[in-house]
């Protein structure tokens, strides 16, 4: 049996457990705020070491979610879900629980895939729930979309630093590279006559990725370590730290990981070496924005790519705030969400005492 308990965090709406020892679940849904409108957020299975370590992760992606969806200019909140579960172990009881869990928010929180979980596990949760989204014949899988809206921030991020947005003689360094969101993002800049430089964990396919694209290898340990113009972190967060920004040696990074600084003050050391940091949440929207048109109303890719145009928009904004107060892009991000986030819950205010 679903035996659902809530986990008081200060600053969340609402954060659960979700267990059912029969059918294998242990998850936690975290809904960080809904001022915007109703939390959609994908579904991350990982083989967490601990719960503790599984809410820390759900805590800081719901929180990622909710300033996305405020960048992007969605009415749209920020939730997520994680299931402590090796991969290996996927069945479909799982999902059917987990769509049982998701469903307990009443419309609050929608589902979506993210890592380790398709548009097939999806399915099965859209037997015990309407709240999902990316399921087929509609949205389908964000990772096309994620690179489209990581190349449209590409184009601000080196109209920025060079004044031309032109990828002619430009390399870009993908961290991930034999990854879903990379492999789309490499074809697009190799397509507009960039170079690109690959590393990943998957030896063999991440070498045959590259000798499609007329790209080069090099090891995972050394990738941000290569001379290039980008940095593209496109596998796991954190890989921006004290120890790793020192070493890079590009002019920007630009990539599709989520939580791509370690601690928020990783982005004052890249703001200090000179290197121009496209913000994460700002630049991997494409996949939330393309997802988001199937809520509510019926998909329509053209509307959804339209939209992924204002990414580079609201880039040159953020660059422009950072530049003219001195502070890091992060900061810059946080400011330009925080903003519409302020006024939302304004208006929430002045309703409510009318
Ligand atoms: P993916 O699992 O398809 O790709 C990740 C790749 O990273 C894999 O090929 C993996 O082998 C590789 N990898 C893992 N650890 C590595 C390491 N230490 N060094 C080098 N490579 C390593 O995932 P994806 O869907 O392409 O997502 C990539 C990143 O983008 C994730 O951080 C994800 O959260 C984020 N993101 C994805 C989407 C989307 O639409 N898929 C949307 C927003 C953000």
């Amino acid at each position: 049996m679903l035996q659902i308990t809530e986990i008081p965090v200060p600053g969340y709406e609402s954060v659960r457990r979700g267990i059912d020892k029969d059918r294998g679940l242990h998850a936690i849904i975290a809904v960080h705020s809904t001022i915007l409108g109703p939390a959609l957020g994908g579904m991350r299975l990982w083989p967490y070491r601990s719960e503790e370590e599984a809410l820390y992760d759900v805590l800081r992606l719901s929180k990622g979610m909710t300033y996305k969806a405020a960048c992007a200019g969605l009415n749209l909140g920020g939730g997520k879900s994680v299931v402590i579960a090796d991969p290996a172990h996927k069945c479909k009881e799982l999902f059917q629980a987990v769509g049982e869990f998701v469903d307990s928010f009443g419309g609050k929180y929608t589902t979506a895939e993210d890592v380790n979980t398709n548009t097939e596990d999806m399915e099965i949760v859209s037997s015990r729930t309407r709240y999902v989204a990316g399921l087929k014949g509609r949205s389908g899988n964000p990772s096309p979309y994620t690179a489209h809206g990581c190349f449209v921030g590409l184009k601000a991020t080196l109209e920025e630093v060079f004044g031309s947005s032109d990828l002619q003689g430009k390399t870009v360094a993908i961290e991930g590279g034999a990854g879903s969101v990379a492999g789309y993002y490499a074809e697009l800049i190799v397509q507009a006559g960039g170079k690109v430089i690959l590393a990943d964990i998957k030896d063999k396919e991440v070498r045959a990725r590259a000798h499609k694209l007329g790209g080069s290898v090099v090891p995972p340990s050394e990738v941000f370590k290569q001379a290039c113009d980008v940095y593209a972190p496109c596998a796991l967060g954190g890989t921006l730290n004290a120890e790793t920004i020192p070493q890079l040696r590009c002019k920007a990074v630009t990539g599709a990981a989520n939580n791509q600084l370690r601690e928020p003050a990783d982005g004052e050391r890249l703001r200090a070496r000179g290197i121009l940091y496209a913000p994460d949440y700002v630049v991997n929207a494409g996949g939330l924005i393309n997802v988001s048109g199937e809520v509510g109303q019926s998909y329509d890719e053209k509307r959804s790519l339209a939209m992924m145009d204002k990414i580079y928009v609201n880039l040159k904004e953020i660059y422009a705030i950072a530049k003219k107060d001195g502070i890091p892009t992060s900061a810059a991000a946080d400011r330009f969400a925080e903003r519409r986030l302020d006024a939302a819950r304004a208006a929430v205010k002045a309703k409510a005492s009318a």
